[in-house]
């Protein structure tokens, strides 16, 4: 039996590429007993019917899946922060990272509209918050949609893998997938607020080809509490705590009032950014009390 992916589902149908075609497919199978329905982005068994049509007849296991843009076997995502506006946000991309490790996606953040800068003082700052993320291990791409003209970088960060764009409204997510591949046609923020309607109203999902990866033509994440995430997982969110857990002298430290606590030290070090640090502190507590109210 053929195995292929989902690229899209719509009003019953679910979209199966294999091999450069796509195979208007029905779910058909074992897969219901399971109680399970495909995804976007599912593996699957397909049988066809005619060189067009086919049925699903089996959904491979996922590595991952998200509800809010409801995809499967994300491999990766851009999170796009823009240097100014809106302003750097890192609190949102310390909740975005944390999402998105725990559900086992590779994060690159991307720090979008660099040529707005208008100050020594700012760019020192978004400079700063660069290194910091990079030096936890983090890719970083500072960029521009008005002044970049290379974008191999982009192609090759793609290749082989599905990506899915998020960030806050206005960062300049579907200017840059406009930009990368000007033939999806995204419209920007001018334009839907001149037509006075929202952007992403009621729109399917589908996993575009990108040079030779695909990505979902709509901004993920847009659910971010902390529903499914522990206390004592939280800090394996954080690759630069994740590190020297060993170290805490207590199993279960939560690095907050334990003494021997390798977190702290590394802190009281300055190997440790504090900024991020009080953002765990936030996420742990709001974590505490999301337990307390169920
Ligand atoms: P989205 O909501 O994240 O998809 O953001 P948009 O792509 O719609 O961009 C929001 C606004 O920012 C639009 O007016 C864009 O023209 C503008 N914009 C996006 N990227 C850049 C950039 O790199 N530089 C500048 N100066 N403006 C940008
Ligand atoms: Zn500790």
């Amino acid at each position: 039996m053929p195995e292929g992916r989902i690229v899209k589902a719509l009003a019953g149908f679910y979209y199966v590429s294999y091999e450069g075609n796509v195979f208007q497919c029905r779910g058909r199978g074992n897969f219901r007993k399971r109680k399970i329905s495909p995804l976007v982005g599912d593996w699957v068994e397909f049988e066809s019917s005619s060189p067009t049509d086919g049925y699903i007849l089996d959904i491979f296991e996922r590595k991952n899946e998200l509800v809010r843009p409801p995809i499967a076997n994300i491999d990766q995502a851009l999170l796009v922060f823009s240097a100014v506006e809106p302003a750097f946000a890192p609190v949102l991309l310390d909740r975005f990272l944390v999402h998105i490790e725990h559900n086992y996606i590779h994060p690159v953040i991307v720090v979008s509209k660099m040529d707005l800068i208008s100050s020594e003082k700012e760019r020192l700052k978004i400079e700063d918050y660069i290194s910091l993320y990079r030096n936890i291990g983090y890719e970083v791409i500072p960029t521009s949609t008005k002044t970049e003209a290379d974008l191999t970088h982009f192609h090759e960060l793609f290749k082989d893998k599905v990506t899915v764009f998020a960030g806050q409204s206005g960062v300049g997510k579907s200017s840059l997938l406009n930009l990368i591949n000007p033939e999806l046609k995204l419209e920007t923020n001018e334009i839907s607020s001149h037509l006075g309607r929202g952007k992403h109203t009621t729109r399917h999902v589908e996993l575009i080809p990108f040079g030779e990866g695909l990505v979902a033509d709509t901004p993920g994440f847009s659910s971010l509490d902390f529903n499914g995430i522990g206390q004592e997982t939280l800090s394996n969110l954080f690759p630069e705590m994740e590190r020297r857990l060993d170290g805490c002298k207590f199993r279960g430290c939560s690095h907050t009032s334990e003494p021997k606590c390798a977190v702290k030290e590394a802190l009281a070090a300055a190997e440790i950014d504090q900024e991020r640090y009080d953002h765990y502190v936030s996420f742990l507590q709001e974590i505490k009390d999301q337990k307390r109210r169920y």
